[in-house]
């Protein structure tokens, strides 16, 4: 666990990030990593960092993959904390609804491959408010706004902090060793939609950029975004 910026932290593992927001009265968790082993690993990061697991009052979901929310129903049983996710991605993670990932007759090589290893179901959840874009959760950060980013999921969403310019972005994009590039084509059910998220980021001059995957980028975030959403095209 590692500070990213002022109130924000994160926790990589596996490849997967999990964010913390300090929000001066206790703990906003970004997503939920794979499984319920992250109530081990927050248990073990948080007092090194002067914090307590029952500390965390809101857990934030930005899109209802599994190793986004995998944890979460188990997380639950240990802390009281008010869980929101979008409109179109609360019946996933309440498990009235499949997963819908992209269509295998539009994928090639890989990605083809890929989508046959995506059945993971998470278990079902718990879900207090379902969001949409323009929500304001100044409880979490005063000014802290929701910006609806689909193509990856329906309901992919970023939680947009202005003052500092930082994004939590989940899968919108993905920060590989050798740069930025799009999410994985066979989780993405629209993708023309994704591209189009990829350049409302680039039209945010977004300084800090958290991603799911990836290590965050910290600092003039923006030129990177701009390059790929020009080597995308629309
Ligand atoms: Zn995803
Ligand atoms: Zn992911």
């Amino acid at each position: 666990m590692h500070a990213v910026a002022e109130h924000v932290f994160v926790i990589t593992r596996f490849y997967t990030n999990i964010y913390l927001i300090d929000t001066g009265s206790g703990l906003a968790l970004i997503d939920t990593h794979f499984s319920p082993a992250v109530i081990g690993v927050l248990g073990k990061e948080l007092p090194r960092h002067g914090f307590q697991l029952d500390q965390i009052t809101h857990i934030l979901i930005t899109h209802a993959h599994f190793d986004h929310i995998g944890g979460l129903a188990a997380l639950q049983n240990v802390v009281n904390a008010r869980t929101l996710a979008h409109r179109r991605d609360a019946g996933i993670v309440r498990g009235e609804q499949p997963v819908v990932y992209a269509r295998r007759a539009e994928l090639k090589g890989f990605d083809w491959l890929l989508s046959h290893f995506l059945a993971a179901t998470p278990p079902p959840a718990r879900i207090d408010a379902e969001l949409k874009e323009g929500d304001r959760l100044d409880e979490v950060l005063p000014g802290l706004q929701l910006v609806e980013l689909p193509g990856h999921t329906f309901g992919q969403i970023g939680f947009w902090w202005q003052e500092k310019r930082l994004l939590i972005g989940g899968d919108v994009m993905m920060h590989l060793p050798w740069g930025l590039t799009m999410p994985t084509r066979a989780a993405s059910p629209d993708w023309a939609a994704t591209k189009a998220s990829i350049h409302k980021v680039a039209d945010m001059n977004v300084d800090v950029l958290c991603l799911g995957h990836g290590n965050p980028i910290v600092g003039n975030a923006a030129t990177q975004v701009q390059q790929l959403a020009q080597k995308i095209g629309s």
